[in-house]
């Protein structure tokens, strides 16, 4: 059995990281004293650069392998955006609501609304970066809201596949194509687990 940290204070993506694992045989933990560690300054400019920056910031509390992801939207029409700045699209104290509603705006009118969720996963032992692992999962932007399930874009998020949005589908059916489930089965996959 593998045991891997994960930098996280989100206990949702730990979830889904762990549901992600099924039954490979790899033990998920929180990196126990997270939120004691001073924040990591995320300001690469792409998920992979970010994932890294925040492995690399956490691994040396952790006594083994670490693992740090970082997340976002791709938006075609708007070339890659909002991208890493996903979280704090509409400003510094962003909220979900705040973001959908700007995402809504700055898509009135545009007929290509193609986007991708892309999740990075970086490992690391220490500060050696031991692999960075993708996923992603295409979809399209609405033009309104639908489904109060899931977080952040997600009642935006129409996925062909299920025939409705993120925030309309069961948090097991979102995982099981999500773009972090993909990264954590990628990093798996490396580690043989
Ligand atoms: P982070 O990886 O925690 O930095 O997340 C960045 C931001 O991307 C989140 O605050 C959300 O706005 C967005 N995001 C990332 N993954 C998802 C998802 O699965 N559903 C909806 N929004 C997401």
């Amino acid at each position: 059995m593998t045991r891997l940290f994960c930098a996280t204070g989100n206990a949702g993506k730990l979830r889904e990281f762990r549901m992600a694992a099924g039954h490979a045989p790899v033990e998920i933990e929180l990196l126990p004293n997270f939120r004691q560690i001073p924040p990591c300054v995320e300001n690469g400019a792409t998920f992979e650069e970010n994932a890294i920056l925040k492995a690399r910031h956490y691994g040396p509390h952790a006594s083994g392998l670490l693992f740090a992801d970082d997340s976002g939207l791709e938006v075609d029409a708007l070339g890659g955006a909002p991208g890493v700045y996903s979280a704090r699209f509409s400003g510094p104290h962003a909220t979900d609501e705040a973001n959908n509603r700007l995402l809504l705006e700055r898509l009135r009118g545009v007929k290509n609304r193609t986007a991708r969720f892309v999740c990075a996963i970086a490992l690391v032992e220490g500060t050696r970066v031991r692999g960075v692992y993708r996923g992603a999962v295409e979809g399209a932007i609405l033009d309104e809201p639908r489904g109060g399930g899931g977080f952040g874009y997600d009642p935006l998020f129409y996925y062909r596949p299920f025939g409705c949005t993120f925030g309309e589908a069961a948090d097991e059916r979102k995982f099981s194509v999500s773009h972090r489930g993909q990264a954590l089965l990628a990093m798996l996959g490396a580690l043989g687990a």
